[in-house]
């Protein structure tokens, strides 16, 4: 267990963040479309879906991204995410299904709380999660390959 230690700003007790939009609909103190909660998370539907039934896993003590996730939260994430991409899959009867997870600005995050996307696909949605493939030569990957790592 590596639970995270309360930092400045937030409640010792449950972690939450004040001022933060997805602290208080986790914890339920603002109302919002729950497919389903536990003593960790919420999963709600997202306001402004992509497709239907874009949902939104958000656990409840607050994270700002995946970095600041305790070990024990970033795996109970993804487990909740099968969990209920399977689910969502059977009951909307799409053709497929995206998880998105966006961290920091630059990379599309807009709610600094963090979150799952969970975004059901349906043939000719018109929708799309694309970036355009780049090229590489050997001694530029060998090169960030030794960033990463070194
Ligand atoms: P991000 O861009 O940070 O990865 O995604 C934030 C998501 O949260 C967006 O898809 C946006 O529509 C959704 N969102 C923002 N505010 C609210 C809200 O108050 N309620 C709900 N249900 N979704 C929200
Ligand atoms: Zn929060």
């Amino acid at each position: 267990m590596d639970r995270k230690m309360p930092q400045r700003g937030m409640m010792e007790e449950d972690m939450r963040m004040d001022n933060c939009i997805f602290c208080k609909i986790a914890n339920g103190e603002i109302p919002a479309k729950t497919l389903y909660e536990d003593g960790q998370f919420r999963v709600i539907l997202d306001l402004a879906p992509a497709t239907k039934g874009h949902a939104l896993i958000l656990p409840k003590d607050h994270a700002a991204n995946l970095c600041e996730l305790s070990d024990a939260q970033a795996s109970d994430a993804l487990v909740l995410a099968k969990k209920m991409a399977a689910q969502m899959m059977e009951k909307l009867q799409c053709d497929g299904l995206n998880l998105v997870q966006n961290n920091g600005e630059t990379a599309g995050q807009t709610v600094m709380h963090f979150h799952i996307h969970l975004i059901p696909r349906y043939h000719n949605d018109g929708q799309g999660i694309h970036w355009r493939p780049g090229t590489s030569t050997p001694e530029e990957l060998e090169a960030v390959r030794k960033q990463i790592v070194e």
